[in-house]
C-alpha cells in the first residue's frame, strides 16, 4: 500500500483542529506546504458554544456572536454584578467557525478534508505516521486533537468532570439584560458537589441556561432538565412562557493532569493536550493563544518549542482548588463568589487565563480561607 505524504496534518477537526488550520494559514506557514485534515464527523451543527473574555479583539472576531460588558456572580449570601472593561465576554458559536473554515478550506488548493478516523498513529523521528479509511499516511508534522482518556481512579491528581447541559430559550417577553452575562449563579442545591448556573443573554427574550456540576458522578439528561426548570422557576419567575429551541451537553476533563504535549513531530493540541483551565474548564482562550504562538513558529521556521498547557505555579493554584472542591474542604459556592468580591475583576479573569504576575497571585490567593488553602497548597507542593 503506497503512503500518501503531507507537510502537516491535522488529526480532529474540532475547535482545535480547525483553529490550527486558521493560524496556520494567516501565519503564511502553509504556502508551498500540503496539509490534510482528518476527521470523522461532518462538522456543521451548532454543538459547542464557546465563551471566554479577553482585552483585543481576538482571532475570530467577526464570528463572535454575541459579548457582555458586565457579569453577575451569585450565591445565596451575595448578589454581585461587576462591569467588565477593559476585557468584554464573548461567545461564539461552533456552527460559525465551521462554516468558516468549510470556506477556507474549499479555497485553499493545498488543503484537504477527509472524513475518516485517524488511527493507529506512530511519532517517528523525523514524521508521524497514521492510517485512516484503510490508507496509510505520514507527515512532517502532525497536530493531534484526539480526546486522550484519563482513568482520574489511577492518576494521582485531583480530578473532577464539568459536566453540563444548556438550554437556549426564548421567552415569550422580555426578560433578559443581553449586556449582562450570569457567570456563576450557585443559588441551586449543591448536593454535596460545586453545581451553578450560566445565564447569556443574546437578547430580551432570548437566552442559555446552563447548569454546570463540578463532580465525577454524571446526571442523566431528565436529571440535568429537572435542575434546570427548579432554577428557573426559583430564580427566574418573571420568566413566564418559554419554549426550548436547542440544547447543548457536555463535560470538560478538570485535572492537573500532565496531558502528553509532544513526542517528536507529534503535537497533542485542544483538550487532548490539556488545554483546558483545570479549575475553571475554560479552554477556547488559551487554545487561540497557544496554537497561535505554535503557528507562528512554523511560519519562520523556528521549531516550536515543546508548549507549556498552562504555566506551572497556576497548575500549582488549580491542582489546590481542586484538592479542596474533591475533598468537600472549601465549596465552589464559597471560592468563587469571595475570589471576585475581594479582588478587582480583572485580576480574577487575567488569574483565570492564567495571566497575572506572582505578585498578583499572592494577593488573589490571600483572598481565599487561608487555613484551607494553605495546608491544601502545602500538600500540592509536596506531591509535585
Ligand atoms: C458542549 C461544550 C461547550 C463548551 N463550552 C466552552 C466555553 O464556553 N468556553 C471554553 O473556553 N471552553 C468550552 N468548552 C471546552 C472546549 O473549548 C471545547 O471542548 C473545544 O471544542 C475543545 O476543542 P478540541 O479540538 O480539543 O475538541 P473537539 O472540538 O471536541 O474536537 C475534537 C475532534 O476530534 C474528532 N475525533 C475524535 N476521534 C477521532 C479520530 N480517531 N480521528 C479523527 N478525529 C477524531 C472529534 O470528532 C472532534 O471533532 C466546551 C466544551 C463542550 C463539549
Amino acid at each position: 500500500m503506497s503512503k500518501q505524504y503531507y507537510d502537516f496534518a491535522i488529526l480532529g477537526g474540532g475547535a482545535a483542529g480547525l483553529s490550527m488550520l486558521c493560524h496556520l494559514h494567516r501565519q503564511g506557514a502553509l504556502e508551498g506546504k500540503r496539509l490534510l485534515i482528518v476527521e470523522p464527523l461532518a462538522k456543521n451543527s451548532h454543538d459547542r458554544t464557546w465563551s471566554f473574555w479577553e482585552r483585543e479583539a481576538g482571532p475570530f472576531e467577526e464570528l463572535v456572536y454575541h459579548r457582555w460588558t458586565s457579569i453577575g456572580v451569585h450565591n445565596y449570601d451575595s448578589d454581585a454584578n461587576y462591569v467588565l472593561a477593559p476585557l468584554s465576554y464573548k461567545l461564539i458559536r461552533s456552527s460559525e467557525l465551521y462554516a468558516y473554515c468549510d470556506d477556507l478550506i474549499a479555497s485553499l488548493t493545498n488543503v484537504e478534508r477527509i472524513q475518516e478516523r485517524a488511527e493507529d498513529i506512530k511519532a517517528l523521528d523525523d514524521g508521524v505516521t497514521f492510517k485512516a479509511g484503510g490508507k496509510n499516511y505520514t507527515a512532517n508534522w502532525a497536530f493531534n486533537s484526539l480526546p486522550h482518556p484519563v482513568d482520574y481512579r489511577k492518576i494521582k491528581e485531583p480530578y473532577l468532570d464539568q459536566h453540563f447541559r444548556g438550554w437556549f430559550i426564548r421567552s415569550e417577553f422580555p426578560v433578559f439584560n443581553p449586556d449582562h452575562a450570569h457567570l456563576m449563579d450557585f443559588r441551586t442545591p449543591q448536593r454535596g458537589e460545586t453545581r451553578f448556573f450560566y445565564v447569556l443573554p443574546v437578547s430580551p427574550t432570548e437566552a442559555m441556561v446552563e447548569i454546570a456540576v463540578f463532580s465525577n458522578n454524571h446526571l442523566t439528561s431528565q436529571e440535568y432538565d429537572q435542575e434546570i426548570e427548579n432554577y428557573l422557576v426559583d430564580q427566574w419567575p418573571q420568566l413566564d412562557k418559554y419554549e426550548v429551541y436547542h440544547t447543548e451537553q457536555g463535560v470538560i476533563p478538570m485535572t492537573t493532569y500532565q496531558y502528553p504535549s509532544q513526542e517528536g513531530h507529534l503535537i497533542y493540541i485542544g483538550l487532548g493536550g490539556g488545554y483546558a483551565r483545570p479549575s475553571s474548564g475554560y479552554t477556547f482562550y488559551n487554545l487561540q493563544k497557544r496554537l497561535g504562538s505554535m503557528a507562528e513558529s512554523f511560519a519562520t521556521n523556528s521549531l516550536p518549542g515543546k508548549v507549556k498547557a498552562w504555566p506551572r505555579r497556576h497548575l500549582l493554584y488549580d491542582a489546590t482548588i481542586l484538592d479542596l472542591l474533591q475533598g468537600g474542604r472549601l465549596e465552589g459556592a464559597e471560592i468563587f463568589p469571595n475570589l471576585f468580591a475581594s479582588n478587582p475583576t480583572e485580576r480574577v479573569l487575567d488569574f483565570l487565563n492564567g495571566e497575572t504576575s506572582l505578585r498578583e497571585e499572592i494577593r488573589l490567593m490571600s483572598t481565599t480561607r487561608i487555613s484551607a488553602f494553605g495546608t491544601a497548597f502545602l500538600r500540592q507542593l509536596m506531591n509535585g
